[in-house]
């Protein structure tokens, strides 16, 4: 099989590292790919986001199977140009994208899927979206309803915060993503993410992982990419992912399919949980990033046949093979990050590193120059480590940490401190 991963982060280095351990992979290449990318697979030149050049792609280098990373392509309907053309792709259509691309349209799945959510209201004006708030009070969440890549989300502890944020979004902050603005009931709790493939009939859960999306230390300071992951997520039980499955994904799926738009990939439910009880948070079209890397690394091949099994409508009776082991990835990012941050910086001590099934260092914003590995984004590697307990993946990718040379950037030192408290 002659297969395309389509995006260049962390994430689809650990897609390319998993099928690449696949013997059914006869060739692979990424587009665009980056530096740890190219160490094991061909990178390409290609607009990601036109499906047409996609698809052509495909048929002048013989690919098979097609592998979409990011949400844009899938916003894009790259998923649906590459269908259209018959060749097999892991990504939902344009149409289903929407359950990332719009909260609104999300929330109103949610309705009529009877899902435990938060409550919210919508607006296209910042008159009545003010009155809302100040007739619910804070604490209160302000989102801009489409794609802000993170950042059109105001978690208001005070009134004046969401009001601010109602003049933001309706200014012109975040341009078209701001033009509809969904206000919701703040929720308590932990959260979780729950990745579950879908093939548009069944569905199968793939595993769950918690992520640290605040740049500091005992989860301080701003919001980020995200800056670590383990999987799995203690707080997401057995029985909690069975609640999520009943009561969220599996009606969202049936309404999704009964409204002509069947859902086809893997569907990331971000999930408050509180007393036992998980409510959704929102939908992404595709892994996170980096939930991605510790799936990945927990996974390993065998991603790959469900993958193609997911594309080709024929998930049913297909299990996980599951170890009874627990990943950890830590995000080493340039100093500066999430703010302005230098890049060209030297990365030292990566080949001195263990590379098995249970050690990789994920490249996210990394290119080769002269020869060497140099820094070339905010989130620059994944440092990803796989064992017996999370404690033990925590001290392996730790270890892995402190031979990497690179004084111009920064980890957290605590990623997993909720499951190891
Ligand atoms: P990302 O894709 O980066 O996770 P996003 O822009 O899609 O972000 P959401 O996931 O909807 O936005 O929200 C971002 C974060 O804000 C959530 O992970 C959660 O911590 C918090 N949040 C969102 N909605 C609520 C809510 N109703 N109550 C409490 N916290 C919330």
């Amino acid at each position: 099989m002659n297969i395309l991963i389509l995006g260049g982060g962390g994430r689809e280095h650990a897609l390319a590292w998993a099928v690449m351990q696949n013997p059914k992979c006869d060739k692979l290449i990424v587009a665009p790919g980056n530096a740890g990318i190219a160490q094991i697979a061909e990178c390409a030149v290609l607009d990601i986001e036109d499906g047409e050049r996609v698809v052509d792609f495909c048929n002048v280098n013989a690919i098979t199977f097609v592998i979409i990373g990011p949400e844009a392509p899938l916003a894009a309907g790259v998923a649906d140009a590459l269908e259209a053309a018959n060749i097999l792709c892991f990504g939902p259509s344009q149409a289903a994208a929407k359950l990332e691309a719009s909260k609104s349209f999300t929330k109103e799945i949610c309705d009529a899927a009877q899902a435990p959510t938060a409550a919210y209201a919508r607006f296209t004006e910042a008159a009545p979206a003010k009155d809302y708030i100040r007739d619910e009070g804070a604490p209160i969440v302000v989102k801009a309803d489409g794609l802000a890549a993170g950042k059109g989300v105001i978690v208001a502890m005070d009134e004046d915060t969401a009001l601010a944020a109602i003049d933001d979004m309706f200014g012109g902050e975040f341009g078209e993503a701001g033009a509809e603005v969904v206000i919701e009931e703040f929720m308590e709790g932990e959260e979780g993410s729950l990745f579950v493939l879908s093939d548009g009939e069944t569905l199968l859960p793939i595993g769950t992982a918690q992520d640290h999306k605040r740049v500091g230390d005992g989860d301080t300071g701003f919001n980020t990419g995200g800056m670590g992951a383990y999987s799995p997520a203690p707080i997401l039980s057995d029985e909690i992912v069975a609640k999520a499955m009943d009561e969220i994904v599996a009606p969202t799926m049936r309404v999704m399919a009964g409204r002509g738009m069947p859902y086809k990939g893997v569907l990331y439910a971000g999930l408050m949980i509180e007393n036992g009880q998980p409510r959704l948070v929102e939908y992404n079209v595709r892994f996170g990033d980096p939930e991605c890397q510790v799936l990945m690394m927990r996974l390993g091949a065998q991603a790959l046949d469900l993958m193609v099994a997911c594309a080709e409508g024929a998930l049913d009776g297909r299990q996980v093979n599951w170890a009874d082991d627990h990943a950890m990835t830590v995000v080493m990012a340039a100093n500066g990050y999430p703010g302005a941050y230098e890049k060209g910086s030297v990365i030292g001590g990566l080949d001195d590193l263990p590379e098995d099934s249970s050690h990789m260092v994920f490249h996210a914003g990394t290119k080769v120059r002269d020869g060497k590995i140099t820094a070339a984004g905010g989130r620059v590697l994944n440092v990803t480590a796989r064992g017996d307990s999370l404690k033990a993946a925590r001290d392996a990718a730790y270890k892995m940490i402190d031979g990497i040379d690179w004084p111009e950037g920064f980890n957290r030192t605590d990623i997993g401190w909720r499951a190891l408290d």
